[in-house]
Protein backbone atom coordinates (compact mmCIF):
# COMPACT_ATOMS: atom_id res chain seq x y z
CA UNK A 1 0.00 0.00 0.00
CA UNK A 2 1.36 3.54 -1.01
CA UNK A 3 1.97 5.44 2.00
CA UNK A 4 2.79 9.57 2.18
CA UNK A 5 5.72 10.68 4.55
CA UNK A 6 4.54 11.90 7.86
CA UNK A 7 6.40 14.69 7.41
CA UNK A 8 4.06 15.38 4.30
CA UNK A 9 1.18 14.24 6.43
CA UNK A 10 1.30 16.46 9.42
CA UNK A 11 1.13 19.87 6.86
CA UNK A 12 -1.35 21.45 6.09
CA UNK A 13 -2.81 22.20 2.70
CA UNK A 14 -2.32 25.98 1.81
CA UNK A 15 -5.83 27.28 2.71
CA UNK A 16 -5.51 30.38 0.33
CA UNK A 17 -4.25 28.26 -2.68
CA UNK A 18 -7.35 25.63 -1.86
CA UNK A 19 -9.94 28.53 -1.43
CA UNK A 20 -9.03 30.06 -4.43
CA UNK A 21 -9.26 26.52 -6.52
CA UNK A 22 -12.73 26.06 -5.02
CA UNK A 23 -13.78 29.21 -6.45
CA UNK A 24 -12.29 28.56 -9.89
CA UNK A 25 -14.22 25.23 -9.44
CA UNK A 26 -17.44 26.76 -9.11
CA UNK A 27 -17.46 29.48 -11.79
CA UNK A 28 -16.34 26.73 -14.35
CA UNK A 29 -19.29 25.35 -13.17
CA UNK A 30 -21.37 28.49 -13.84
CA UNK A 31 -21.38 30.23 -10.71
CA UNK A 32 -21.18 34.14 -10.71
CA UNK A 33 -18.12 33.71 -7.90
CA UNK A 34 -16.16 37.20 -6.67
CA UNK A 35 -12.95 35.63 -5.96
CA UNK A 36 -11.58 37.53 -3.12
CA UNK A 37 -9.41 34.76 -1.65
CA UNK A 38 -6.44 34.31 -3.30
CA UNK A 39 -3.81 37.37 -2.59
CA UNK A 40 -2.23 38.38 -6.48
CA UNK A 41 -2.75 41.52 -8.24
CA UNK A 42 -5.41 41.60 -10.73
CA UNK A 43 -3.12 43.55 -13.18
CA UNK A 44 -1.00 42.53 -16.33
CA UNK A 45 2.37 42.24 -16.04
CA UNK A 46 3.30 45.28 -17.45
CA UNK A 47 4.78 45.41 -21.39
CA UNK A 48 8.16 45.82 -21.11
CA UNK A 49 9.02 43.06 -18.96
CA UNK A 50 6.91 40.78 -21.12
CA UNK A 51 8.82 42.13 -24.33
CA UNK A 52 12.24 41.05 -22.25
CA UNK A 53 11.28 37.02 -22.15
CA UNK A 54 10.48 37.19 -25.35
CA UNK A 55 13.96 38.33 -26.13
CA UNK A 56 15.16 35.85 -24.00
CA UNK A 57 13.69 33.71 -25.66
CA UNK A 58 14.71 34.14 -28.85
CA UNK A 59 18.49 34.88 -27.23
CA UNK A 60 17.94 31.28 -26.33
CA UNK A 61 18.54 31.61 -22.41
CA UNK A 62 17.01 28.06 -22.70
CA UNK A 63 19.97 26.36 -20.45
CA UNK A 64 20.57 25.75 -16.53
CA UNK A 65 21.52 29.33 -14.83
CA UNK A 66 23.71 29.06 -12.35
CA UNK A 67 21.72 27.71 -9.09
CA UNK A 68 21.69 30.95 -6.95
CA UNK A 69 20.40 32.91 -10.44
CA UNK A 70 22.12 34.73 -13.43
CA UNK A 71 24.76 37.09 -11.85
CA UNK A 72 23.04 39.95 -13.51
CA UNK A 73 19.89 39.67 -12.37
CA UNK A 74 21.56 39.40 -8.75
CA UNK A 75 23.75 42.33 -9.24
CA UNK A 76 19.94 44.01 -10.41
CA UNK A 77 18.75 42.87 -6.91
CA UNK A 78 21.56 44.36 -5.23
CA UNK A 79 21.48 47.41 -6.70
CA UNK A 80 17.36 48.07 -6.44
CA UNK A 81 18.07 47.00 -2.50
CA UNK A 82 20.11 49.62 -2.60
CA UNK A 83 18.25 52.11 -4.21
CA UNK A 84 15.15 51.46 -2.30
CA UNK A 85 16.02 50.47 1.06
CA UNK A 86 19.78 51.64 1.19
CA UNK A 87 20.91 48.56 2.10
CA UNK A 88 23.84 46.91 0.84
CA UNK A 89 23.95 43.12 -0.16
CA UNK A 90 26.54 41.83 -2.14
CA UNK A 91 25.42 39.84 -5.58
CA UNK A 92 26.70 36.73 -4.05
CA UNK A 93 24.47 37.30 -0.82
CA UNK A 94 21.35 37.16 -3.17
CA UNK A 95 20.05 33.71 -3.69
CA UNK A 96 16.97 33.90 -6.45
CA UNK A 97 14.13 31.72 -6.33
CA UNK A 98 11.11 29.94 -7.67
CA UNK A 99 9.18 32.70 -5.93
CA UNK A 100 9.65 34.11 -2.28
CA UNK A 101 7.77 31.28 -1.28
CA UNK A 102 11.21 28.87 -2.23
CA UNK A 103 13.01 31.45 -0.91
CA UNK A 104 11.55 31.55 2.72
CA UNK A 105 11.52 28.16 2.66
CA UNK A 106 15.17 27.70 1.79
CA UNK A 107 16.63 29.93 4.89
CA UNK A 108 14.29 28.18 7.13
CA UNK A 109 15.49 24.88 6.19
CA UNK A 110 19.00 26.47 5.89
CA UNK A 111 18.86 27.15 9.62
CA UNK A 112 16.43 25.67 11.88
CA UNK A 113 17.17 22.25 13.69
CA UNK A 114 14.57 20.04 15.11
CA UNK A 115 13.20 21.51 18.15
CA UNK A 116 14.66 25.12 17.30
CA UNK A 117 12.06 28.05 18.16
CA UNK A 118 10.88 30.28 15.75
CA UNK A 119 9.01 33.57 17.04
CA UNK A 120 5.91 34.88 14.78
CA UNK A 121 3.80 37.11 15.27
CA UNK A 122 0.50 37.09 14.23
CA UNK A 123 -1.90 37.00 12.71
CA UNK A 124 0.46 35.72 9.83
CA UNK A 125 0.68 34.26 6.44
CA UNK A 126 -0.62 30.93 6.20
CA UNK A 127 2.91 28.74 5.03
CA UNK A 128 4.73 30.26 7.88
CA UNK A 129 4.03 27.67 10.37
CA UNK A 130 4.09 24.87 7.43
CA UNK A 131 7.54 25.94 6.75
CA UNK A 132 8.81 25.87 10.33
CA UNK A 133 6.79 22.35 10.66
CA UNK A 134 8.74 20.93 7.70
CA UNK A 135 12.42 21.62 9.47
CA UNK A 136 10.77 20.46 13.04
CA UNK A 137 11.21 23.72 14.37
CA UNK A 138 8.76 25.04 16.65
CA UNK A 139 6.80 28.21 16.38
CA UNK A 140 6.10 30.32 18.98
CA UNK A 141 3.27 32.56 18.36
CA UNK A 142 2.92 36.20 19.03
CA UNK A 143 -0.51 37.24 18.95
CA UNK A 144 -0.96 40.83 18.17
CA UNK A 145 -4.75 42.02 18.47
CA UNK A 146 -7.05 44.65 16.12
CA UNK A 147 -6.55 46.83 18.82
CA UNK A 148 -3.05 47.41 18.66
CA UNK A 149 -3.63 47.15 14.63
CA UNK A 150 -2.50 43.62 14.68
CA UNK A 151 1.29 44.58 15.54
CA UNK A 152 3.39 43.42 18.54
CA UNK A 153 4.85 45.03 20.92
CA UNK A 154 8.65 45.04 22.89
CA UNK A 155 7.03 43.69 25.31
CA UNK A 156 5.37 40.98 23.79
CA UNK A 157 8.60 39.46 21.61
CA UNK A 158 10.71 40.08 24.93
CA UNK A 159 8.55 37.47 26.74
CA UNK A 160 8.20 34.91 23.21
CA UNK A 161 12.12 35.35 23.42
CA UNK A 162 13.70 31.94 24.91
CA UNK A 163 16.91 29.99 24.94
CA UNK A 164 15.89 27.90 22.14
CA UNK A 165 15.34 30.80 19.76
CA UNK A 166 16.70 30.48 16.59
CA UNK A 167 14.50 33.16 14.15
CA UNK A 168 11.90 35.70 14.52
CA UNK A 169 9.94 36.01 11.48
CA UNK A 170 8.31 39.60 10.41
CA UNK A 171 5.89 40.48 7.65
CA UNK A 172 5.88 44.05 7.39
CA UNK A 173 3.39 45.06 5.05
CA UNK A 174 1.28 42.12 6.86
CA UNK A 175 -0.16 39.36 5.09
CA UNK A 176 -3.38 38.94 6.15
CA UNK A 177 -3.58 42.16 8.14
CA UNK A 178 -2.21 45.16 5.78
CA UNK A 179 -0.27 46.05 8.92
CA UNK A 180 2.98 48.61 8.35
CA UNK A 181 5.35 48.44 11.12
CA UNK A 182 7.04 52.32 11.56
CA UNK A 183 10.89 53.09 11.50
CA UNK A 184 10.07 54.01 15.27
CA UNK A 185 7.88 50.92 15.98
CA UNK A 186 10.78 48.55 14.61
CA UNK A 187 12.97 50.59 16.32
CA UNK A 188 11.98 49.57 19.15
CA UNK A 189 11.37 45.84 18.48
CA UNK A 190 15.54 46.25 17.35
CA UNK A 191 16.06 47.53 20.61
CA UNK A 192 14.74 44.18 22.17
CA UNK A 193 16.80 42.29 18.86
CA UNK A 194 20.37 43.35 19.64
CA UNK A 195 20.58 41.53 23.17
CA UNK A 196 19.94 38.31 21.00
CA UNK A 197 23.00 38.19 18.60
CA UNK A 198 22.31 34.69 18.14
CA UNK A 199 18.54 35.50 16.55
CA UNK A 200 18.44 35.58 13.01
CA UNK A 201 15.58 37.91 11.55
CA UNK A 202 13.86 36.81 8.47
CA UNK A 203 12.03 39.96 7.30
CA UNK A 204 9.40 39.15 4.46
CA UNK A 205 9.17 42.33 2.48
CA UNK A 206 7.31 41.34 -0.61
CA UNK A 207 4.72 43.74 0.00
CA UNK A 208 7.22 46.68 0.28
CA UNK A 209 6.21 48.44 -2.69
CA UNK A 210 2.28 48.32 -1.53
CA UNK A 211 2.37 50.57 1.00
CA UNK A 212 0.30 53.89 2.19
CA UNK A 213 2.30 55.11 4.20
CA UNK A 214 4.77 57.02 2.56
CA UNK A 215 7.85 55.60 3.72
CA UNK A 216 9.40 52.54 4.21
CA UNK A 217 11.75 50.96 6.60
CA UNK A 218 13.74 47.41 5.76
CA UNK A 219 14.83 45.67 8.65
CA UNK A 220 18.13 45.60 6.77
CA UNK A 221 18.48 48.92 7.49
CA UNK A 222 19.66 48.64 11.33
CA UNK A 223 23.30 48.54 12.37
CA UNK A 224 22.03 46.90 15.72
CA UNK A 225 21.32 43.82 13.40
CA UNK A 226 23.96 44.20 10.88
CA UNK A 227 24.74 40.10 9.51
CA UNK A 228 21.40 38.99 10.92
CA UNK A 229 18.94 39.89 8.79
CA UNK A 230 18.03 38.06 5.55
CA UNK A 231 15.28 40.18 3.29
CA UNK A 232 12.81 38.28 1.64
CA UNK A 233 11.42 39.54 -1.44
CA UNK A 234 10.89 39.11 -5.31
CA UNK A 235 8.49 40.47 -8.43
CA UNK A 236 5.30 38.89 -7.67
CA UNK A 237 3.72 41.73 -5.97
CA UNK A 238 5.40 44.60 -6.70
CA UNK A 239 5.46 43.83 -10.69
CA UNK A 240 2.39 41.90 -11.03
CA UNK A 241 4.03 38.92 -11.78
CA UNK A 242 3.01 36.03 -9.46
CA UNK A 243 2.70 33.16 -12.25
CA UNK A 244 6.39 33.66 -12.86
CA UNK A 245 7.79 32.76 -9.78
CA UNK A 246 10.73 34.77 -9.29
CA UNK A 247 11.47 35.61 -5.58
CA UNK A 248 15.04 36.30 -3.53
CA UNK A 249 16.63 36.02 -0.83
CA UNK A 250 19.50 38.51 0.52
CA UNK A 251 21.48 37.17 3.66
CA UNK A 252 24.52 36.67 5.28
CA UNK A 253 26.58 34.95 2.93
CA UNK A 254 26.99 31.70 4.93
CA UNK A 255 23.31 31.46 4.60
CA UNK A 256 23.20 32.35 1.10
CA UNK A 257 25.64 29.36 0.30
CA UNK A 258 23.38 27.38 2.12
CA UNK A 259 20.39 28.12 0.21
CA UNK A 260 22.19 27.46 -2.65
CA UNK A 261 23.52 23.77 -1.45
CA UNK A 262 19.56 22.97 -0.86
CA UNK A 263 17.68 24.44 -3.91
CA UNK A 264 21.05 22.61 -5.79
CA UNK A 265 19.69 19.73 -4.75
CA UNK A 266 16.01 19.79 -5.21
CA UNK A 267 14.81 22.39 -7.60
CA UNK A 268 18.07 24.28 -9.47
CA UNK A 269 18.18 27.50 -10.55
CA UNK A 270 14.83 29.62 -11.24
CA UNK A 271 13.44 29.44 -15.18
CA UNK A 272 15.91 31.23 -16.97
CA UNK A 273 13.45 33.07 -19.14
CA UNK A 274 11.41 34.17 -15.98
CA UNK A 275 14.93 35.85 -14.45
CA UNK A 276 15.35 37.62 -17.50
CA UNK A 277 11.95 39.11 -17.20
CA UNK A 278 12.51 40.25 -13.77
CA UNK A 279 16.19 41.13 -14.74
CA UNK A 280 13.71 44.08 -17.27
CA UNK A 281 11.71 44.67 -14.07
CA UNK A 282 14.18 45.24 -11.95
CA UNK A 283 16.52 47.99 -13.99
CA UNK A 284 13.10 49.18 -16.17
CA UNK A 285 11.15 52.11 -15.47
CA UNK A 286 9.46 52.25 -12.05
CA UNK A 287 6.38 54.13 -13.03
CA UNK A 288 4.36 50.88 -13.35
CA UNK A 289 4.85 50.28 -9.25
CA UNK A 290 3.90 53.44 -8.40
CA UNK A 291 0.88 53.45 -10.48
CA UNK A 292 -0.41 50.19 -9.54
CA UNK A 293 -0.04 50.96 -5.72
CA UNK A 294 -2.10 54.26 -6.22
CA UNK A 295 -4.92 51.79 -7.79
CA UNK A 296 -4.61 49.69 -4.49
CA UNK A 297 -4.43 52.67 -2.02
CA UNK A 298 -7.65 53.65 -3.79
CA UNK A 299 -9.16 50.18 -3.67
CA UNK A 300 -8.20 50.09 0.22
CA UNK A 301 -10.03 53.50 0.80
CA UNK A 302 -13.29 51.82 -0.66
CA UNK A 303 -12.98 48.10 1.02
CA UNK A 304 -12.61 50.06 4.25
CA UNK A 305 -15.25 52.36 3.25
CA UNK A 306 -17.99 49.92 2.82
CA UNK A 307 -16.88 47.46 5.15
CA UNK A 308 -17.31 49.58 7.87
CA UNK A 309 -20.99 49.94 6.56
CA UNK A 310 -21.81 46.49 6.95
CA UNK A 311 -23.28 46.11 10.55
CA UNK A 312 -21.19 43.50 13.01
CA UNK A 313 -18.00 43.84 11.45
CA UNK A 314 -15.08 45.40 12.71
CA UNK A 315 -11.96 46.61 10.84
CA UNK A 316 -8.63 48.32 11.37
CA UNK A 317 -7.46 50.78 8.40
CA UNK A 318 -4.55 48.86 6.84
CA UNK A 319 -1.62 50.53 5.44
CA UNK A 320 -0.41 48.21 3.04
CA UNK A 321 -0.79 44.54 0.88
CA UNK A 322 -3.54 44.48 -0.58
CA UNK A 323 -5.81 42.84 2.30
CA UNK A 324 -8.66 43.57 4.94
CA UNK A 325 -8.83 41.46 7.74
CA UNK A 326 -12.26 41.87 9.55
CA UNK A 327 -13.16 40.60 12.40
CA UNK A 328 -16.48 38.67 11.97
CA UNK A 329 -16.57 37.03 15.61
CA UNK A 330 -20.05 38.88 16.20
CA UNK A 331 -21.76 36.60 13.84
CA UNK A 332 -20.63 33.24 15.24
CA UNK A 333 -23.74 31.50 17.01
CA UNK A 334 -26.09 33.09 14.52
CA UNK A 335 -28.39 31.19 11.90
CA UNK A 336 -29.71 31.15 8.74
CA UNK A 337 -32.51 28.48 8.13
CA UNK A 338 -30.76 25.46 9.19
CA UNK A 339 -27.23 26.70 8.78
CA UNK A 340 -25.93 27.52 11.95
CA UNK A 341 -22.50 29.39 12.10
CA UNK A 342 -20.27 28.29 14.62
CA UNK A 343 -17.08 29.50 13.48
CA UNK A 344 -15.20 31.92 11.55
CA UNK A 345 -14.67 29.18 8.90
CA UNK A 346 -18.55 28.76 8.63
CA UNK A 347 -18.70 32.67 7.79
CA UNK A 348 -16.40 32.14 5.07
CA UNK A 349 -17.87 29.09 3.78
CA UNK A 350 -21.48 30.56 3.98
CA UNK A 351 -20.20 33.71 2.17
CA UNK A 352 -19.45 31.60 -0.42
CA UNK A 353 -21.87 29.47 -1.01
CA UNK A 354 -24.58 32.14 -0.47
CA UNK A 355 -23.22 35.57 -1.59
CA UNK A 356 -20.98 33.63 -3.60
CA UNK A 357 -17.72 35.60 -2.86
CA UNK A 358 -14.28 33.77 -1.77
CA UNK A 359 -12.42 34.62 1.19
CA UNK A 360 -10.31 32.93 3.64
CA UNK A 361 -10.98 31.99 7.11
CA UNK A 362 -8.75 33.91 9.76
CA UNK A 363 -7.72 30.44 11.50
CA UNK A 364 -5.45 29.67 8.40
CA UNK A 365 -3.61 32.99 9.20
CA UNK A 366 -3.52 31.79 13.61
CA UNK A 367 -6.53 34.48 14.09
CA UNK A 368 -10.16 32.73 14.21
CA UNK A 369 -12.62 34.62 14.48
CA UNK A 370 -11.84 36.65 11.14
CA UNK A 371 -12.27 36.32 7.78
CA UNK A 372 -9.50 37.70 4.93
CA UNK A 373 -10.49 39.87 2.17
CA UNK A 374 -8.13 40.09 -1.22
CA UNK A 375 -9.30 43.49 -2.70
CA UNK A 376 -6.55 43.36 -5.23
CA UNK A 377 -9.58 43.20 -7.80
CA UNK A 378 -11.92 45.70 -9.81
CA UNK A 379 -13.86 48.64 -8.06
CA UNK A 380 -16.92 47.22 -9.71
CA UNK A 381 -15.99 43.81 -8.21
CA UNK A 382 -14.89 45.40 -4.78
CA UNK A 383 -18.75 47.14 -4.40
CA UNK A 384 -20.34 44.02 -5.67
CA UNK A 385 -18.50 41.85 -3.54
CA UNK A 386 -19.12 43.73 -0.20
CA UNK A 387 -22.71 44.44 -0.99
CA UNK A 388 -22.91 40.59 -1.75
CA UNK A 389 -21.66 40.29 1.31
CA UNK A 390 -23.73 42.77 3.80
CA UNK A 391 -26.93 40.87 2.35
CA UNK A 392 -25.81 37.44 3.39
CA UNK A 393 -24.92 38.55 6.81
CA UNK A 394 -27.79 40.76 7.39
CA UNK A 395 -29.30 37.44 7.45
CA UNK A 396 -27.65 35.86 9.77
CA UNK A 397 -29.56 35.91 12.78
N1 LIG B 1 5.19 36.14 1.57
C1 LIG B 1 3.93 36.57 1.72
C2 LIG B 1 3.58 37.33 2.94
C3 LIG B 1 2.97 36.30 0.75
O1 LIG B 1 1.73 36.75 0.89
C4 LIG B 1 3.34 35.53 -0.37
C5 LIG B 1 2.26 35.12 -1.33
N2 LIG B 1 2.42 35.49 -2.55
C6 LIG B 1 4.66 35.12 -0.49
C7 LIG B 1 5.55 35.43 0.50
C8 LIG B 1 5.15 34.31 -1.65
O2 LIG B 1 5.15 35.03 -2.84
P1 LIG B 1 5.73 34.44 -4.18
O3 LIG B 1 6.15 33.03 -3.92
O4 LIG B 1 4.65 34.55 -5.19
O5 LIG B 1 6.90 35.30 -4.55
N1 LIG C 1 0.38 34.86 -0.89
C1 LIG C 1 -0.86 34.88 -1.56
C2 LIG C 1 -1.99 34.71 -0.56
O1 LIG C 1 -1.75 34.79 0.60
C3 LIG C 1 -0.86 33.86 -2.68
C4 LIG C 1 -1.26 32.46 -2.32
C5 LIG C 1 -0.20 31.77 -1.53
O2 LIG C 1 0.89 31.61 -2.05
O3 LIG C 1 -0.51 31.46 -0.38
O4 LIG C 1 -3.11 34.56 -0.94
Amino acid sequence: MLQISQRINSLAASATLAMSQRSNELRAAGVDVINLSVGEPDFNTPDFIKEAAKKAIDDNFSFYSPVPGYMSLRKAIAANLKATEGVDFSPEQIVVSGGAKQALCNVILSTINPGDEVVIPTPAWVSYVEMVKLAEGVTVEVPATIEQDFKITPRQLRDAITPRTKMVLFCSPSNPTGSVYSREELQQLVEVLKDYPNILVLSDEIYRHINFTGSYTSMATFPELEGHVVVINGVSKAYAMTGWRIGFCAAPLPIAKACTKLQGQYTSGASSIAQKAAEAAYTGPQDCVEEMRQAFERRRDLVVELAKAIPGIRVNKPQGAFYLFPDVSSFIGKRCGDRVISSSGDVAMYLLDTAHVATVDGAAFCLPGYIRLSYATSDELIREAMRRIGDALAKLV
